[in-house]
């Protein structure tokens, strides 16, 4: 196990420990991972997901996982079933704690009545750009709408036929009626309901006006009687208008919401809106594009679900912004495939060696460990013959000083067999080496014979054995580290982050090809099956992360 043994204490959790000793909430602990489904979760999302999850593990108590489908246009269920097996992929269960905000539409209805009758909420016939007019500035606080003081009965009235679609859409809101001069701009009389003649995907058509997000997102919050609600900064000033649809309705839960800041990662984007924007005008394959910070991509890329949860555990949580370099959950795959990935060869620029002094029909069975610190993942078997694959850059005609693998006339060990000799380099008419004809020597299978001292060890495939593969290498999307600011994200894509490399050759007899299982390859670093595009007959890799972090190099 490489999962972070003792978790780190945060405020969060200190709150929630205070909450218990005090007995608030019955001594209970209940979150909630409230996703809009409108597009694919993001690493923020896992942050967020692992947050709420293991604070109810740590505290015996539960998360709900609730879709926040208040918004029709913009939402589908094709959505919500990827981010459901995107939340189970990262090894969290809500067992039968799913909710819907859009299952609570006739209680926020009935909220909006409520509201109504004790004179806190009024239908408003401005439109939404007087409204945003009338709101004012941080400077100068907001206007009162002239339908403001419409009677109680006359809005129960107006409210009804909103409900009924008697109004076109723009025509009518419902607004919260709280104080038009609050230096909180949140509090200057909020849009609560509008308008939407949309199909709603669970709701069909029974509704055509719609709650807003911090109406709908309170209540629902009270109405699962969530004890810590647990959100991102930017929703710290919407607090006290989440305070309040719960204090003026007669909702029974008291949630109290908390804020942590936001995870930011470095030279991606982490906004479904900017996400989807990449996937819609292809700039990436897909959602699950390896190079996306998405679940999915994470997951396609061959990203360890476990990697990802230490990495949301050790980036910690706090209330102040920072942006974290890739480079940090990199790390954490490393360490995670480091331990538990199979190792295993493969050739990427292959060089053809012939070894002229071994039988041309004979196949040697070698033994070699699947992992080299962990026996109990066993032995792999590697096939060698005399005509090997070895990597092109292993070999200089003219080594430079500190080279130590193959030259004209030296030796070097092929990893788990022989020592071999370059007897001749041979090359085509235009000159380049085409191939290398070697002597092995057959006392040093395994061993160094005594006084013979071979330091360079290179990674080889038999070639008759060897399976082709493609592989797929990514870098960076963006060559800046925060894309997301600028307003044309699209012109700093790095134009190099995916590269394909054909006609690779990978020893054959690795464990099952699954997809998304990382592999060390020797040297080169750790790959997976891609897991849209591998076929049985021609497998395709990606690479996950290199061995090293190279990236500042
Ligand atoms: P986006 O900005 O990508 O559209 P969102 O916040 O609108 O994200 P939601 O579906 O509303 O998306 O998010 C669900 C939950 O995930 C919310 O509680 C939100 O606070 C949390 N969340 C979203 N992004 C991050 C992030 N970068 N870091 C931590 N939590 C996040
Ligand atoms: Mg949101």
């Amino acid at each position: 196990m490489t999962e972070v043994a003792t978790k780190r204490t945060n405020f969060i959790r200190q709150i929630i420990e205070e909450d218990i000793k005090q007995n608030k909430h019955g001594g209970k602990v209940i979150t909630r991972f409230p996703p809009e489904p409108n597009g694919f979760l993001h690493v923020g999302h896992a942050k967020s997901i692992c947050l709420n999850f293991s604070l109810a593990k740590d505290y015996d108590g539960i998360c709900h996982f609730r879709l926040d489908d208040t918004n029709p246009e913009k939402e589908e269920q094709f959505y919500a079933d990827a981010i459901a097996e995107d939340i189970k992929w990262l090894g969290f269960d809500w067992g039968d704690q799913l909710f819907h905000a859009s299952d609570y539409f006739q209680q926020l209805c009935d909220f909006a009545v409520e509201l109504i009758k004790t004179g806190k909420a009024y239908v408003d016939d401005l439109t939404l750009e007087q409204i945003r007019e009338f709101r004012g500035t941080l400077q100068i606080p907001g206007k009162e709408s002239p339908y403001r003081n419409r009677s109680i009965e006359e809005n129960l009235n107006l409210f009804e036929r909103m409900k009924n679609g008697e109004f076109k859409e723009g025509e009518k809101v419902l607004r919260a009626k709280i104080d038009m001069a609050s230096p909180n701009i949140n509090m200057r009389d909020p849009v609560l309901y509008r308008i939407r003649f949309a199909t709603h995907q669970r709701s069909g058509d029974k509704w055509c006006i719609y709650p807003m997000y911090d109406y709908a997102h309170s209540l629902s919050d009270a109405i699962e009687d969530i004890t810590h609600s647990i959100c991102t900064l930017e929703f710290q000033d919407h607090r006290p208008l989440y305070d309040w649809c719960i204090a003026n309705t007669s909702v029974k839960g008291k949630p109290h919401q908390y804020e942590f800041s936001r995870l930011n990662l470095s030279h991606t984007i982490t906004s479904k809106r900017k996400l989807k924007q990449l996937v819609d005008e292809k700039y990436v394959e897909g959602w699950d594009d390896p190079r996306l910070a998405t679940i999915r991509g994470m997951r396609r890329r061959g990203f360890p679900a476990a990697a990802l949860r230490n990495f949301c555990e050790m980036t910690g949580v706090s209330k102040s912004e920072s942006v974290i370099d890739m480079s940090v959950l990199e790390e954490c795959v490393r360490n995670e495939l480091n331990h538990s990935a199979p190792r295993a060869m493969c050739v990427l620029h292959p060089l053809k060696v012939i070894i002229k002094n071994y039988p041309d029909n004979k196949t040697e069975l070698l033994e070699m460990s699947v992992h080299p610190q962990n026996e109990s993942m066993g032995k792999r078997i590697v096939p060698f013959a005399r005509e090997i694959y070895i990597e092109h850059e292993d070999f200089m005609e003219q080594p430079s000083k500190d080279f130590i693998r193959l030259a004209p006339g030296r030796e070097v060990r092929l990893r788990g067999s022989y020592v071999i000799k370059c007897e001749d380099v041979i090359k085509n008419s235009a000159g380049e080496i085409t191939e290398l004809h070697c002597t092995l020597d057959p006392n040093t299978l395994g061993k160094n014979p005594e006084g013979r001292k071979v330091k360079g060890v290179i990674h080889w495939v038999s070639c008759k054995h060897a399976r082709k593969a493609e592989i797929r290498f990514y870098d960076r999307l963006f060559t800046i580290e925060n894309p997301g600011a600028l307003d044309d994200f699209t012109q700093v894509l790095n134009s190099t982050s995916l590269q394909v490399l054909q006609n690779c050759f990978i020893e054959p007899n690795l464990p099952a090809l699954k997809p998304e299982l990382g592999f060390q390859f020797e040297r080169l670093g750790y790959f997976c099956v891609d897991n849209q595009l591998s076929t049985e007959d021609n497998p395709i890799f990606n690479r996950v992360v290199s061995l090293r972090d190279t990236w500042k190099n």
